[in-house]
């Protein structure tokens, strides 16, 4: 049984100590028997790849009373996890596979999570545009095109925090254009250690103005020509 406690991490004890986390555990493999949701089964690795790499957000940014848009959430990572220790986060998701949506309105039910709106559809047609206070994303798309995705829906003021792996540096070089494009600047990024082997990266960029309203395009233009 997963129980490898640091009295220096104040974040992942915080995870530990929450039994929400162990049934959003039971009811993501449950259901992975029947429906594809990950590869990632045994405790341990769900515990540190998915929940506890989806809660590091909590160590660098204030996240009390914030909206926050997850872009292509799967089966609710990052933004489940943040929400289980944040519970004051106001949580939109959207992703445009119908099952993972279905999975998702179940899972916020079976843990009673209020403030949870799960959204079918695609990223690049929702309309809250410089709306949101923090936008995340994980494992959707090269940043490039990724920025398109997901920085127009950040209202002036507030973040775009990507989730990488630690060798983002030729790809954040890609879409520094775009960035600059979008009314966002690059701020900064944290790298963190999963476990003994997997280090992982938050990109944080900043919205410094509103984009334009011509973001973002249609899927096939943000893909075939990035910004
Ligand atoms: N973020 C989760 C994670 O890290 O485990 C899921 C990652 S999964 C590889 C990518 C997800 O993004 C899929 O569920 C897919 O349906 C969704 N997706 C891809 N492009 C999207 C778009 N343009 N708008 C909304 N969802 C999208």
């Amino acid at each position: 049984m997963f129980n490898k406690r640091n009295q220096l991490d104040e974040t992942l004890n915080q995870m530990l100590d929450n039994p929400k986390f162990h049934d959003y555990y039971i009811f993501l493999t449950e259901t992975n028997k029947i429906t594809n949701l990950t590869r990632i089964t045994d405790i341990d690795s769900v515990y540190y790849k998915h929940f506890y790499d989806s809660i590091i957000l909590s160590k660098h940014l204030d996240l009390k009373n914030k909206t926050i848009l997850d872009i292509g959430a799967g089966a609710g990572f990052p933004s489940i996890p943040l929400k289980i220790i944040e519970d004051s986060l106001q949580v939109t998701i959207v992703d445009s596979l119908n099952k993972r949506i279905r999975f998702l309105d179940d899972l916020v039910d079976k843990l009673n999570l209020e403030g949870v709106k799960n959204i079918h559809g695609r990223a690049e047609e929702l309309e809250t545009k410089n709306h949101y206070d923090i936008v995340i994303s994980r494992a959707v798309a090269r940043l490039n095109i990724l920025v398109e995705l997901t920085l127009p829906f950040v209202k002036p003021g507030g973040w775009f925090v990507a989730y990488k792996s630690s060798n983002y540096r030729e790809e954040l070089d890609e879409a520094l254009t775009g960035i600059k494009k979008l009314g966002g600047s690059f701020d900064r990024a944290e790298t963190y250690q999963i476990d003994n082997e997997e280090s992982h990266v938050l990109i944080f960029i900043k919205k410094v103005k509103s984009t334009d309203n011509i973001y973002p395009r249609q899927f096939a233009k943000i893909k075939n020509n990035p910004l």
